[in-house]
């Protein structure tokens, strides 16, 4: 199966968490992904006075990196992620685009001063990738209360979400895949 996606983890160690959530997103979205790794450089990234990331310089060095190719990229990180006008962000994608990125740093619950949770932390990983995918796919913000396409402000709006598209999105989202299924198969093979 030719993959679709390609993940980058940066400053991402729980391994396990990204081979389940590869197997879930090819089982529930037929989506396949392959890993892949990166030098990121983070000097353009890193904000010393919020001590976080921004989350643009990063996605944008992969975008870069593979022009070109087909697939959607994301990256995976445990760093702390801001864009300008927001205190910080699980994640941002481009709209209809390539690219994105999402962090666990707010996901986990010792971030909150909790017990850690594997299982919920995973749930929210599934959100917030699947958020971001709607994104990359053309998706905007949703507000019919459940849909994984609902903004995620806080933890608590990510956990009231589920890890699915309402109907609308849904089939946005089926659409936007057929179109790349179509844009994929009518690519002529490249002699060598
Ligand atoms: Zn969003
Ligand atoms: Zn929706």
């Amino acid at each position: 199966m030719r993959a679709q996606l390609e993940i980058f983890t940066l400053n991402f160690f729980q391994h396990e968490l990204l081979i389940a959530l590869r197997e879930w997103l090819a089982l529930e979205f037929n989506l396949h992904s392959l890993e892949s790794s990166f030098s990121f450089s983070l000097d353009e990234s890193f904000d010393p006075a919020r001590r976080q990331y921004h989350a643009t310089r990063i996605w944008e060095q992969v975008l870069k990196a593979r022009q070109g190719s087909h697939h959607k990229l994301l990256v995976i990180t445990e760093y702390d992620l801001f864009i300008p006008v927001l205190t910080f962000v699980f994640g941002e994608a481009q709209l209809g685009g390539r690219a994105g990125i999402v962090s666990i740093c707010r996901l986990l619950e010792s971030f909150y001063g909790l017990v850690p949770n594997q299982d919920l932390l995973f749930q929210r990983l599934c959100k917030e990738v699947v958020h971001e995918l709607g994104h990359l796919y053309g998706l905007r913000h949703c507000y019919m209360p459940s849909c994984v396409m609902g903004p995620s402000t806080t933890v608590e709006r990510v956990d009231a979400k589920e890890w699915k598209f309402c109907p609308e999105c849904l089939e946005t989202f089926a659409r936007a895949r057929e179109d790349l299924a179509m844009k994929l198969s009518h690519t002529p093979p490249k002699k060598r």
